[in-house]
């Protein structure tokens, strides 16, 4: 018999209305599997044995870098244990895609970490939750999850972890891969592959640092003007990650900004603000090509989200120069 963990850091998975007005997260670990236990999905893992475990009862909005670590290191900890198969989070979809990074980025073990959550909360009439814990329980107990590290089970699909998106405020399936597609599907519950395996660069689990990293993002946007980023370096950002127009084209105003920072010792990242491909060095005239003379790192098809994330990992263990050096590694070796 399969074992899962399944770690409830909160989410609209586990929210309710509450008196004050408003839906807020309440439900812990052992009621979302109670729920489960209770519905008519409950005979499909009847086979598998879940333990539960609380990290927090909070909606995602309002993690910080802290509260990630603190997810890295819960789940690290579960890993260290053996006879345990799999783990699953229930997370807030909002800022899932950030968790999700840094335990990508730091995952160094062959079992698989599924996260999970709901567009609609346990209280709603019809609820996602349920069946988004079902399945995310079906595919890390399953042994064709091994080697896919970090993952997503959504709405019956199952998505890499790097890079990723929500992509949709209110759609039962609100995930999407920025520039390819779904890994795989759940078909009569049971996972099914597309592709096999991506190996990402491993990273250093998080240190007390991490927490206290700044790293602002700030868009590019007709007639902006540099004083995000200026404001951003004078509240002491180390990173910053700039979204430019198309393949990460910032604006002339943008790029003296970008280019006072960097001399600053800022290390400043280049993505794009839009939903898929890369940044591509094409235009000068403010344009990304200029942004990358002024210093800024291309960060391929990563989402300012998730690249803030790295660079925020990669500044808690160094800096300036160095970073702006193992971040462009980083963006290579995972193309
Ligand atoms: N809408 C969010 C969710 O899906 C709220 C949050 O991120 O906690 O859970």
């Amino acid at each position: 018999m399969s074992r899962i963990v399944l770690l409830a850091t909160g989410g609209t998975i586990s929210s309710r209305e509450n008196a004050a007005g408003g839906s807020r997260a309440s439900d812990s670990a052992a009621q979302l599997l109670a729920a489960l236990k209770q519905h008519a999905l409950a005979d499909l893992i009847s086979e598998i044995q879940v333990e539960t475990q609380d990290i927090s009862v909070e909606n995602s909005f309002n993690f910080s870098f802290s509260d990630l670590a603190r997810i890295d290191s819960a789940v690290r900890e579960i890993l260290q244990r053996p006879e345990v198969d799999g783990v699953v989070v229930t997370h807030g979809t909002d800022t899932i895609e950030e968790t999700l990074a840094l335990l990508a980025l730091t995952h160094d073990d062959d079992r698989p970490v599924v996260f999970t959550g709901a567009q609609r909360s346990p209280d709603h009439s019809d609820s996602d939750g349920p069946r988004n814990l079902c399945d995310a329980i079906l595919v890390a107990a399953d042994p064709a999850s091994r080697f896919h590290g970090v993952l997503l089970c959504f709405g019956g699909e199952i998505h890499t972890a790097l890079p990723l998106r929500k992509a949709h405020a209110s759609s039962l399936q609100p995930f999407s891969h920025p520039s390819g597609g779904t890994l795989g599907r759940l078909t009569e519950a049971q996972p099914q592959y597309y592709f096999g395996p991506r190996s990402l660069p491993r990273l250093p689990h998080p240190t007390q640092s991490f927490g206290d990293q700044r790293v602002d993002m700030v868009l590019s946007y007709p007639g902006a003007d540099g004083a995000l980023i200026r404001s951003a370096v004078a509240s002491g950002a180390a990173g910053l990650i700039v979204l430019g127009g198309g393949a990460g084209n910032p604006g002339s105003a943008l790029v003296q900004a970008i280019a006072e920072a960097t001399q600053a010792g800022v290390v400043v990242g280049l993505a794009s603000r839009t939903f898929g491909g890369s940044v591509a060095a094409i235009y000068s005239g403010g344009g990304a090509v200029d942004a990358l003379a002024a210093g800024a790192v291309a960060l391929g098809d990563l989402p300012g989200t998730q690249a803030r994330v790295l660079l925020a990992l990669l500044l808690s263990t160094g800096a300036g120069e160095e970073t702006k050096d193992r971040l462009e590694r980083w963006v290579q070796t995972a193309r």
